[in-house]
């Protein structure tokens, strides 16, 4: 595939809300790669090297996040406005507003309606991607996928295929199904998503900046996103 690359003119703040198992995480990377000046923010990553480095902050999320479960708003609200003003995006004094050429994706903030009003008198994010795929072929593609668990290595019986079944390209062992990739722990968690990303969902539907991609595979969603961007942003 050839590199091609597109500036914006203005200022893309923007939000993938997408299911487990949609391609988030692909779709940032090819957004990173398409418009150069995005920068992507991650919420689970800033969280973690915190902990790591043992700021106070770390101290308080650790417990939180042991446990599976959401930090409090407020602490995460801290760790993204700090960010941004180490970024030089954002003045040290109360009140100030986002640099005018700050462009970024964040990445699992916000996930609470909550959240999002917060995130609103931080930074104006213009712009929220609905990633959608229908869950059956989530699923389908999900019961579909092996490992080879001694490197990681992920295939995928539709598309990316072992080329020996049930062994892994390289060493020749067995390929094996995560146990958390069954059927029923996924249905759960598309379950738990749509519960979750309602709220958050309207909050941005209502302030007219929600878009919706469908798609049943990256591929196929990542032409309408860049195409959707350059429209907007180029
Ligand atoms: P996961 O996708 O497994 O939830 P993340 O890397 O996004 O992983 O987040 C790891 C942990 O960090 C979460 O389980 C949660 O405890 C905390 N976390 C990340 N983002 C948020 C957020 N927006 N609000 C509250 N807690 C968060």
């Amino acid at each position: 595939m050839t590199l091609v690359t597109r500036q914006l003119k203005k200022a893309a703040r923007v939000i993938l809300i997408g299911a487990p198992g949609v391609g988030k995480g692909t779709q940032t990377e090819r957004l990173l790669t398409r418009f150069p000046e995005l920068a992507s923010i991650s919420s689970g990553d800033l969280l973690r090297e915190n902990v790591r480095r043992k700021t106070s902050l770390g101290l308080k999320a650790e417990t939180a996040m042991q446990a599976g479960n959401l930090v409090p708003d407020s602490l995460i609200l801290d760790l993204i406005s700090s960010e941004f003003k180490s970024k030089g995006w954002l003045a040290k004094s109360p009140g100030a507003s986002i640099s005018p050429t700050a462009s970024f994706i964040l990445d699992g903030f916000p996930r609470t309606s909550v959240q999002a009003s917060s995130l609103d008198t931080l930074v104006p994010i213009n712009f929220v991607v609905h990633l959608v795929t229908p869950p059956s072929i989530i699923l389908s593609r999900i019961a579909s996928r092996w490992v080879h668990e001694p490197s990681g290595r992920v295939y995928n019986t539709d598309f990316n295929a072992p080329k020996v079944p049930g062994k892994d390209d390289i060493t020749g062992e067995p390929l094996t199904q995560r146990e958390d990739d069954s059927l029923e722990t996924w249905t759960q968690r598309l379950h738990k998503f749509e519960e979750t990303s309602r709220a958050l969902l309207e909050h941005y539907d209502r302030k007219g900046c929600l878009w919706r991609a469908e798609g049943n595979t990256s591929d196929e969603i990542s032409p309408k996103l860049f195409a959707e961007i350059e429209n907007r942003f180029c």
